[in-house]
């Protein structure tokens, strides 16, 4: 189900605020369809920080695993990235995907590049997928009452208890299964 609880502008402004406090820029000059590494200067480090400050924000976990390594988990070894570090045609089409359709994303890229392609909007994108995962119900006493007072923690008005979200990998595993299914691009490849 979706969660309108939370709006996408609370998420978007929130991205933003993480970044800006994270990479020490103002939160109104971040572009959110640029490149994070690129437009900002981010380290991983920085990423993990901007991710963990996102988690606590809304109560959730982000996805920990790079989204080329879970493709090789689900579908196999080699069907993401070929034996040079390039990304496959496959790997390129489920990133257009998921990142946007960004003109580099093509095979052949070096899969060290991916990460230097997500934006503030994939950022944003993230967070949504699984906030809109609230159960029906709540987990801990079956209530079906949410509520929120900050636009970003959802709580059973009935226990109190946060709600609980499935995780960022689960939820990008669950999502490549659903690509590969429609578009059969890794099958036999
Ligand atoms: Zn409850």
């Amino acid at each position: 189900m979706s969660n309108s609880l939370i709006t996408d502008s609370r998420i978007e402004e929130e991205v933003r605020k993480t970044l800006a406090a994270t990479l020490r820029v103002e939160a109104d000059e971040i572009d959110l369809n640029a490149s994070i590494v690129k437009a900002l200067g981010a380290t991983s480090i920085d990423f993990l920080d901007a991710n963990f400050r996102l988690e606590a924000t809304f109560g959730i976990q982000l996805a920990t695993q790079l989204l080329l390594d879970h493709v090789e988990e689900e579908l196999g070894e080699g069907t993401a990235i070929d034996e040079d570090d390039k990304i496959t045609e496959a790997a390129a089409a489920l990133l257009r995907s998921y990142l946007g359709d960004i003109p580099k994303l093509v095979a052949g890229l070096d899969a060290h590049k991916v990460p230097t392609l997500v934006t503030p909007m994939v950022l944003v994108r993230s967070v949504r997928a699984i906030t809109d995962e609230l159960p029906a119900e709540c987990t801990h006493c079956s209530a079906s009452d949410w509520k929120t007072s900050d636009g970003a923690q959802v709580a059973c008005g009935a226990c109190g208890k946060p709600a609980e979200y499935p995780d960022g990998d689960t939820l990008t595993q669950r999502w490549i299964q659903e690509f590969e299914r429609e578009h059969h691009l890794f099958a036999g490849a």
